[in-house]
């Protein structure tokens, strides 16, 4: 598996994914770069985009969803709860076609196995994508820092369950490779991350 790091210059700056298995399958993860700069990655690699896989329903998370998928004819992935419509679809666009997953799913593309981690926090839908040595934290984990969790669906006391979840079943060695800001691994974040000590320490 090959994994690039394609940063959308757009004021959020979302960190996005393009991997590239071995036999030339691949996913997007939160593709909202330019598709173009997917689609290029792709024609070099001789690689097919097989799925775009979304960490939670965010409009800063999905901008070249559409494209991407009329020119590769990719499947969607996305948390049902993520899916489903929302007062603010500004915040959260309508999706459509889309094959939900779930809390424990695990499903392979070429070489790549991928484990879904359901995280309400920072919206009730949100998912960590854990593929071999990288998870995939989308806003739920950043670099010494969380997602918000004062937004449509968000909550603070779900985050925290939600950390505590990563802090059990995620081991140390991971890389942590959010949805904004620099890389991490769990290792770090569990001996520096304040939030993810405090809900560590929580003793519910
Ligand atoms: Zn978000």
């Amino acid at each position: 598996m090959k994994v690039f790091h394609i940063q959308a210059a757009t004021p959020l700056c979302t960190n996005t994914f393009l991997l590239i298995g071995d036999q030339g399958h691949a996913v997007a993860i939160d593709p909202n770069a330019p598709a173009q700069r997917y689609l290029d990655l792709l024609r070099e690699h001789h690689a097919h985009l097989a799925a775009v896989l979304l960490t939670h329903g965010h409009y800063d998370h999905m901008g070249s969803v559409a494209e991407l998928r009329k020119a590769t004819g990719a499947s969607l992935m996305v948390s049902e709860l993520d899916a489903a419509p929302h007062v603010d679809e500004r915040l959260f666009p309508p999706l459509d076609q889309v094959s939900c997953y779930g809390d424990g799913d695990h499903f392979s593309v070429d070489d790549m196995d991928f484990q879904v981690i359901a995280t309400p926090g920072h919206t009730s839908g949100s998912v960590c994508l854990l593929c071999g040595e990288y998870l995939f934290s989308g806003d739920t984990l950043f670099c010494g820092d969380i997602g918000r969790t004062d937004l449509e669906t968000g909550s603070m006391a779900q985050m925290n369950a939600s950390l505590r979840k990563l802090a059990a079943q995620v081991p140390d060695d991971v890389q942590v490779l959010p949805g904004h800001g620099p890389f991490s691994t769990m290792e770090q974040e569990k001996s520096r991350n304040y939030y993810l000590r405090a809900a560590m320490e929580d003793p519910k």
